[in-house]
């Protein structure tokens, strides 16, 4: 007896509302999809680029706003349009692209079988050109090769690099050696899922199956379950129909979720990679080239050898700048018979049909040994959230930036130099996530003081987000005065900190107190905060200078600004570039807050240095009918950004619930901001 016919008339019915639900979404999504179509007619002829990311942002904005005042999730709403907009603009590509409107139907080989990672990115391109395809499975990638170079498939989908691993140089021996072009690129993201036959709790599997990269890529997770043994196999999709075909509860495979779904699989867990996100590019070759109108946004991709002269690769890099192209991929590889000798495969943002890129690659060939253009393709629109990282966000403050405070004439100080305005005119301009913080930007993290349950951060993260906070923060090691008084979660926080940034489409900023704590730290968090009592840990600003990843550098309890920057520079030495100061108040003889906000150190610092600088009022003050004024009053003296705690019920918190907003205190101190004008 199916599920279906033992459920309730009422039950029934609600089936029946979602089913129709679905219908109508889809007819909406159809309508949207038509609807562009008449916007690529009402622009042919028109010399627009057909990508306009300030729009792009502004529906995802809408529609993040509209979903949050129904009651739906935000970062929710964010995703699906973001997926919408990605496959609008290929199809747009697709219109421009002077293919053949007869043809509807590609044979497409790639290299693996049904529901692997590969076939999903085969489908996801050839939908978004607007065709039907045909798949055709091959057993390794030279034989997805031969079937196009003998005419049985039109295209072939090969996977070119990936955010783990890197580049994959049998394709790009290929690319070198056989006489095909480029025509089209894919991005795909891949969720690693463990699925087994039934729901049995992981602790009970004595084996997981998989094709050995996605063991490999998987293994932080796998270790974690010592019974299990690993089983390599062919590729995801045949180690899920074995464990499917098996019945055996103690195993399990670790594939695509759709491939698990198909084969009737319960998943355990997804997302259970080493990486956050691994990302997959694909390239897509033809027999024959292509050309895409002048308006596609496209990449075009050569290999290039050197002349034996010294500077010669940088003359070459010199031209795609001169020519404002700019690069978005430089690899290189052994000449094949010439040791020590290396080729480069070079990947830049250029449409063949603009002259300025036929006037580039004329220089680079005059340049060079050996040229060969391997194909200009629309480069493929990445989720837009995934696209050019923005700069603040509130329109009203983007169109008061603070002033640029003029570099000063040549200071030396004799502590520090790499953060010294004299070694560098330019404000350093710090990415976190999609975010930059510096320049004219203005960047805003809230979060509690300290992380103390799933509830309270998760509760926090959704109402400072919807207020419009960029960063999420929260403690979870927690530099105490007493021993006795809370000291956060520790690792556990930290796992419900980086979950609740995740939820609500937020990077996280956390503090750091030792060096130990910093590598593992830095696997999660997207921003490492040294707070004031540890600004002079010198081994704790070595550990942090060795990590890829933004460092919050708080002002010491009694620190002058020339013991700041020193500290800043022990960073910069270790080669992290990264550093973003904070303003927290300073002990004085001041008592009637908890300490002296010094907001003066904020325009010396823009003077003296490059480096990004934020205030934190509520430290800085300690009392939170101070801290909106004061964060008012950064902003006014050109801070780039504030960090201030907010807590859902600040008279419960752990730790400086005196100094804690509410969020609605926090949704007034924001409103006041986007209505600030300089
Ligand atoms: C904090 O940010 O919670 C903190 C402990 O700050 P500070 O280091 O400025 O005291
Ligand atoms: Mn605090």
């Amino acid at each position: 007896m199916s599920k279906e016919s033992g459920s309730s008339p009422e039950l029934k019915g609600l089936r029946k509302v979602i089913d129709e639900t679905d219908a109508e979404i889809v007819r909406l999504i159809a309508r949207r999809l038509e609807t562009v179509g008449l916007i690529v007619k009402e622009k042919a002829g028109r010399p627009h680029q057909i990508r306009d990311p300030e729009r792009e942002r502004q529906v995802l904005g809408r529609v993040e706003s509209l979903a949050q005042s129904l009651g739906v999730s935000g970062p929710l709403a964010r995703k699906i349009f973001s997926e919408l907009i990605t496959h609008s603009l290929a199809r747009e590509a697709a219109a421009l692209s002077g293919a053949d409107p007869a043809v509807r139907e590609v044979t497409i080989a790639y290299h693996g079988t049904p529901y692997t990672f590969n076939h999903l990115a085969a489908q996801k391109y050839v939908s978004g050109l607007g065709l039907s395809g045909h798949f055709a499975g091959s057993g390794s990638i030279h034989e997805a090769i031969e079937q196009l170079a003998a005419g049985t498939a039109d295209l072939a989908l090969l996977p070119i690099e990936n955010t783990a691993a890197g580049s994959i140089n049998e394709v790009y021996d290929i690319l070198r050696e056989r006489d095909f072009h480029i025509v089209g690129e894919e991005t795909f993201k891949v969720d690693h899922c463990l699925a087994a036959a039934g729901a049995v709790p992981v602790g009970a599997l004595t084996g997981v199956l998989s094709h050995p990269l996605a063991l490999e890529q998987c293994s932080t997770f796998l270790d974690a379950l010592p019974r299990a043994r690993r089983i390599p196999s062919v590729d995801s999709a045949e180690a899920l129909k074995t464990v499917a075909a098996s019945k055996d509860p103690t195993q399990a495979a670790i594939g695509s979720a759709e491939a698990a779904e198909t084969f009737g699989l319960t998943i355990l867990r997804r997302g259970i990679g080493n990486h956050e996100e691994i990302l997959m590019r694909y390239v897509a070759l033809a027999r024959a080239p292509e050309t895409f109108d002048a308006r596609i946004a496209c990449k075009t991709s050569l290999i290039l050898s050197t002349r034996h002269e010294q500077g010669a690769l940088l003359r070459c890099l010199q031209i795609l700048s001169e020519h404002g192209l700019s690069l978005t991929k430089l690899e290189s590889r052994p000449r094949p018979n010439r040791p020590w000798e290396y080729m480069f495969f070079i990947d830049f943002e250029g449409n063949v049909a603009d002259p300025k890129v036929n006037a580039a690659l004329d220089e680079l060939r005059a340049q060079s040994l050996f040229l060969k253009t391997l194909g200009c393709y629309p480069a493929k629109a990445t989720p837009v959230d995934a696209a050019a990282p923005v700069l603040v966000t509130d329109p009203v403050l983007a169109a008061a930036p603070a002033k640029a405070i003029p570099a000063p004439a040549a200071r030396k100080s004799k502590h520090y130099k790499l953060a010294d305005r004299a070694t560098r005119s330019e404000d350093t301009i710090v990415r976190v996530g999609n975010l930059l913080i510096g320049g004219a930007g203005f960047t805003v993290m809230a979060g509690p003081c300290s992380v103390e349950s799933a509830e309270q951060i998760n509760q926090t993260a959704a109402s400072v987000r919807a207020s419009g906070a960029h960063i999420l923060r929260g403690g979870v090691f927690k530099p105490r005065t007493s021993p006795y008084a809370f000291q956060g979660l520790g690792y556990e926080g930290l796992d419900l900190l980086a979950a609740a940034g995740k939820a609500a489409g937020m990077p996280v900023i956390t503090e750091v107190m030792s060096p130990d704590q910093v590598r593992p730290v830095a696997h999660k968090a997207d921003i490492l905060q040294i707070g004031a009592r540890n600004m002079q840990n010198f081994p704790l600003l070595n550990e942090v200078g060795k990590v890829d990843r933004p460092v919050l550098l708080k002002r010491g309890l009694s620190s002058t600004i020339e013991e700041w920057l020193a500290a800043a520079e022990y960073i910069l030495a270790q080669g992290n570039g990264q550093v973003i100061l904070c303003e927290r108040g300073i002990r004085t003889f001041e008592s009637a807050t908890r300490n002296t906000l010094d907001l003066s150190a904020v325009v010396v610092l823009r003077e003296r240095t490059h480096l990004p600088v934020v205030v934190d009022p509520s430290h800085g003050t300690g009392n939170r009918a101070y801290v909106t004024p004061m964060a008012w009053a950064a902003r006014a003296c050109g801070a780039h950004g504030l960090l201030i705690e907010v807590h859902p019920e600040p008279e419960k918190a752990l730790s400086d619930g005196e100094q804690s907003l509410t969020p609605t205190e926090f949704a007034g101190l924001m409103d006041g901001l986007s209505r600030w004008r300089a």
